[in-house]
């Protein structure tokens, strides 16, 4: 498969159900060859503007359409998506790089929330409850709030954009959304399953665009009562604080610096395994990635082992080709922090296992080997700062309860994990482990969009991405009184 099958070369903006030419563009790259996909637009403040008036019209219409109807066209996108699930995974690993059975998983995740939002549609409940006073009748229900923006990253750039943009169309609202630079295929792709699935012109916008430019004007437009962010924390926080200015709502999805602990009584083999999908999966470039080990004194060294001899099956490659399991980092600056990290764990005195060093394809993609650090203090930066690549630290201790403290000693709160035998062990974790999501005898990574997903602490604030509690981002209460 190759670019041509885009049936374009030059990506346009979406606005108003009309494919919108812009005058400036910048090339997109293949991370796994360096080679040009296509041209991606660079839009600016007017491109934002342009799209908030058509949301704004578009808005109050959709909003009167039944909740059931609107929850119809969900279903449609859900099929449609099922229909080309294979060239949208494809699509995918070329412009992001992630293998392609993490890319086909990853399409899935976005088809599953077409049809469990359409649910939702169905739902979207209220609640009536007794009045005080007699001959009154008293309840709540959920409204859209309006016109919402949506901004994505590129590691997940199908999934994301489903768990944001599908609860507030549903919800009633209409969407601006300013996917990634560096991933703006699966944007362009769903926008024109939108529109053959029958959404109303003008409820789905997508600005393609610099963060810094059209983000910045989403957040700034008062017209956009709502941020729905995921990406890395500075970006988030600044987001966050301009929002908090003009009484914005805003929903931050931010970084992670996750643990799988091991017990002295764990299954080491299942261990293994979690370790591996979680910490190398994606090239460590999830939100969710493992990249501390959290280790009982007992099992250190026959861990240490069996993962060295697991990490040497991982192959790397371009994502397409069959066998590979670990694909490219998705630019150099990203190939450059996870090299300035390795040498920040040397200088702090962790020992390097495997890995460490940049892997040399024979062309321009940009590649880097499963790295394993051991001795690593809870302190060290490469135990406290997200690499956000392939990267991961052992860190030993002596009890389940040093193993908690130190898991939560991070500013990060988003996923852990525990492998142990032990029944009272899991209960405990799941209570003590202060992060918004918690596996037992699992890797850090999977989660299922019928729950919450989001973290703690520096990880977001409050907020959360799939599940029906996504609803809550999109939607305001009213409460209704009828004295009768
Ligand atoms: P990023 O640089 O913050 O970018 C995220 C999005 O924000 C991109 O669309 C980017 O646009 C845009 N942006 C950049 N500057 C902006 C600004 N000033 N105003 C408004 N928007 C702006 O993050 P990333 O490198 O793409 O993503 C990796 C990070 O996302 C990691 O920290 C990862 O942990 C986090 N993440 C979190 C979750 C979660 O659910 N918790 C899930 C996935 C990823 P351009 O890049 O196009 O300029």
């Amino acid at each position: 498969m190759t670019a041509l099958t885009l049936e374009t070369d030059v990506l346009q903006n979406f606005i108003d159900g009309k494919w919108v030419d812009v005058e400036n563009t910048t090339a997109v790259t293949n991370p796994a060859n360096g080679e040009r996909i296509v041209q991606v637009p660079l839009s600016n403040r007017y491109h934002v503007e342009e799209a908030v008036k058509a949301a704004k019209k578009a808005q109050k219409n959709w909003a009167l359409v039944p909740a059931p109807q609107r929850a119809e066209v969900l279903y449609r996108v859900g099929m449609i998506m099922k229909d080309k699930k294979e060239r949208l995974s494809r699509l995918l690993t070329m412009e992001n790089g992630k293998v392609l059975e993490e890319a086909r998983g990853e399409v899935q995740e976005g088809i599953d929330m077409a049809f469990y939002m359409a649910g939702e549609g169905r739902r979207l409940f209220g609640q009536t409850t007794p009045a005080e006073l007699k001959d009154k009748f008293a309840m709540s229900q959920r409204c859209p709030v309006g016109v919402v923006g949506i901004i994505t990253p590129w590691n997940f750039p199908i999934a994301i954009a489903t768990w944001k943009s599908f609860p507030a169309i549903v919800a009633g609202n209409a969407v601006i959304w300013k996917p990634a630079t560096e991933t703006p295929i699966m944007a362009y792709e769903l926008a024109k399953i939108f529109e053959e699935a029958g959404l109303p012109n003008g409820v789905i916008n997508v600005v393609f665009g610099k963060g810094s430019e059209v983000g910045d004007s989403m957040v700034q437009n008062e017209d956009i009562r709502v941020i729905s962010f995921t990406g890395s924390n500075d970006t988030g926080r600044n987001i966050a604080s301009d929002c908090g200015k003009q009484l914005k709502k805003v929903s931050l999805e931010m970084g992670g610096k996750n643990a799988v602990i091991v017990m002295d009584d764990a299954d080491l083999d299942l261990a293994v395994e979690g370790i591996l999908w979680s910490a190398f999966g994606t090239s460590g470039q999830r939100c969710t990635a493992c990249s501390r080990v959290i280790v009982h004194h007992k099992v250190k060294k026959i861990l240490e082992e069996r993962l060295l001899a697991a990490m040497d099956h991982l192959t790397i490659g371009n994502g397409l080709e069959e066998g590979i399991k670990v694909g490219p980092i998705i630019n150099e600056a990203g190939l450059n922090k996870i090299k300035k990290y390795i040498e920040v764990g040397k200088q702090e005195g962790a020992t390097l296992l495997a890995g460490g060093s940049e892997w040399e394809s024979n062309n321009q993609g940009y590649y880097f080997t499963p790295t394993l650090f051991t001795d690593a203090k809870p302190d060290m930066r490469i135990a406290q700062e997200e690499i956000f690549g392939p990267v991961v630290s052992l860190i030993e201790v002596s009890s389940f309860e040093e193993a908690i403290e130190v898991n939560n000693q991070v500013t990060y709160g988003l996923s852990s994990s525990i492998f142990t035998r032990d029944i009272n062990r899991v209960f405990k974790a799941q209570r003590d482990l202060d992060t918004g999501i918690v596996y037992v005898n699992a890797g850090t990574t999977g989660a299922e969009i019928h729950l919450p997903f989001g973290g703690t602490k520096g990880t977001g604030n409050g907020h959360r991405d799939s599940g029906v509690q996504a609803l809550d981002v999109f939607t305001e209460w009213k409460a209704i009184y009828v004295d009768y």
